[in-house]
């Protein structure tokens, strides 16, 4: 694997040491720097393999437990039956359980049907069953006992899957287009990119120590599937003044605390340029990334601070050594809605079908059933997307009306409403450590329950429920979004609820939804609270409008 240009001059001083490598602060400024300083997360699978396997979960050490296992798509998930109260209180030793949760990256989305079950069959065999499509189209598992964790990278691996830098301060999941290589409007396909920049650096030791977490997004779709506004490097498909296509190059987006859209470098970058250009944006992150503060340490507050100009002039001289030509801004997005679900036609002739699990709820046995479905209807290729929802191609005119009917025979709805559609939930405190209240549960019986209040509502309208003030599940860019706290309740009691977000979208005007102050709900009144916004929504709303207009 190629190490890329370590810079060529040491300019770029900030007035107070932020822990920029790249200034000459290479001493450790907190707990997480030291530790990978003391060891690459990436020697963790070894250890994995030959001791800890066979040990059992009390022969991991805390630093591995707690940091490095993360390298490898591996968390502790929580212990049951801790309330939400309790989450900023204990320590991580009375929090952990000794079960993990385990993320498979599925780079792009692309997963073919022999990948499918490979899944499906850990999933029963080591996970209980449990299988989430997460808004980063990976496929995270849960229960998973340590003994097993090789057994299961074996079978990943046979089948080309992995999880590789899954977590950590690492490139996490590439992002792609689901239709990418099928997509009639599409500008490009981003696939071979993808590809190249996955088999180049990921679990490349140049890439493995980054200051936090790095996600990418790479897309030809006209539809701007990938969300690339809020993505740490983006490259969106472009065609330039000669006609020819390429990429567009985004930077420094990003949710959770200080939330910021990614800027435009204005540079057009050819095909084959994609993995040097990634290469050196990741090299500026890995280099001059601030990391001194934990959460000021993701590439936007670089970003931010150095302006779009400053950032393309030091990715061209000290990383690239070579201008990139200007290029043109992505046209505007030519769909509202980026999730790809109900049927479409390819530009071979045959049909996608995209469903809606329950807020990406799924579960092996149905994982299964979906690759048995998508087989019987000719078609070998699934694909995850961005809003937790999945997507069968390759599907003959003539088989289309019997693979719907199998697909919501098994409540994978082809044609859902807008709110099983347009409603993601995050993990929440069933098993994330750092949740304050439940999520995956709540949203389901909020779809439910809108259903059958406003069965008729027509209108775009995105709710997204997080467990806690981090954003997975995407809350400052929804129409509603809903961040996971406790909240008083009519008694005074300290209850399950949430601060609401509204407004917030991505796309032609994006804008981070307003936290109306004061505006909380009880989880219990949640369904009041959102079936009063969408009437008021429906009965104000002018033809064409945005729920953020
Ligand atoms: Fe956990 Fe919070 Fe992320 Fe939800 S938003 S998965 S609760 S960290």
């Amino acid at each position: 694997m190629s190490t890329p240009a370590r810079p060529a001059n040491r300019h770029h001083r900030r007035p107070r040491g932020e822990g920029q490598w790249a200034l000459g602060y290479r001493e450790p400024l907190n707990k997480n720097e030291e530790n990978k300083k003391n060891d690459d997360g990436l020697n963790v699978r070894q250890r994995i393999i030959d001791i800890y396997s066979k040990g059992g979960f009390d022969s991991i050490d805390p630093a591995d437990l707690r940091g490095r296992f993360r390298w490898f798509g591996l968390y502790t998930q929580r212990k049951p039956g801790i309330d939400g109260g309790k989450t900023a209180i204990l320590p991580d030793e009375e929090l952990d359980d000794r079960y993990f949760m385990l993320r498979v990256r599925i780079d792009g989305g692309q997963l073919s049907l022999e990948q499918l079950r490979t899944i499906a069959d850990i999933s029963n065999d080591y996970g209980r069953g449990t299988a989430d499509v997460t808004d980063r189209q990976n496929i995270q598992l849960h229960w998973i006992e340590i003994e097993s964790v090789p057994d299961i990278w074996r079978r990943l691996e046979a089948v080309g899957l992995s999880t590789t830098e899954a977590c950590g301060d690492t490139p996490r999941v590439i992002l792609g287009c689901p239709l990418a290589g099928i997509d009639a409007g599409e500008v490009i396909d981003g696939t071979p990119q993808i590809h190249e920049i996955y088999d180049r650096y990921v679990g490349d030791k140049a890439f493995s120590n980054l200051p936090r977490k790095f996600k990418t997004a790479i897309s030809g779709c006209t539809a701007h599937c990938t969300v690339h506004e809020i993505n740490d490097v983006a490259f969106v498909g472009v065609v330039n003044e000669q006609g020819e296509p390429g990429f567009d190059v985004w930077v420094g987006g990003g949710l959770s605390t200080n939330p910021m859209f990614a800027q435009r470098l204005g540079a057009f970058v050819r095909p084959d340029q994609v993995h040097e250009v990634w290469a050196g944006v990741t090299g500026i992150f890995r280099d001059y990334g601030y990391r001194r503060l934990r959460h000021r340490a993701r590439i936007k507050f670089l970003v931010n601070d150095w302006g779009a100009e400053k950032f393309r002039q030091v990715l061209e001289t000290e990383y690239l050594r070579y201008a990139l030509p200007d290029g043109p801004a992505p046209e505007a997005p030519q769909s509202g809605r980026r999730d790809h679900v109900g049927v479409h036609p390819q530009r071979d002739g045959n049909f996608y079908v995209g469903f809606a699990p329950r807020v990406g709820r799924l579960d092996g046995d149905t994982l299964h059933r979906i690759a048995d479905i998508a087989e019987r209807h000719g078609s070998a290729r699934i694909r995850t997307t961005v809003e937790q929802k999945m997507v069968i191609l390759d599907v003959a005119p003539d088989q289309v009306e019997s693979i719907v009917s199998e697909l919501e025979a098994a409540d994978l709805q082809v044609n859902p409403s807008t709110f099983r559609r347009q409603t993601m939930a995050c993990t929440g405190i069933e098993y994330c450590k750092i949740a304050i209240v439940e999520t995956k549960a709540t949203a389901s019986a909020l779809i439910d329950e809108l259903e059958r209040r406003l069965p008729d509502f027509a209108e775009p309208l995105t709710i997204n429920v997080n467990g806690c003030p981090n954003s997975c599940a995407r809350i400052q860019v929804a129409d509603i979004g809903l961040k996971g706290q406790l909240v008083a309740n009519d008694k005074g009691e300290q209850v399950e609820g949430f601060q609401v977000h509204l407004g917030g979208s991505i796309g032609l005007n994006p804008t981070f939804g307003r936290k109306v102050r004061g505006l909380k709900t009880t989880a219990e009144e949640l369904p009041d609270y959102v079936e009063r916004v969408a009437r008021n929504f429906e009965k104000q709303r002018n033809e064409g409008e945005t729920f953020a207009e």
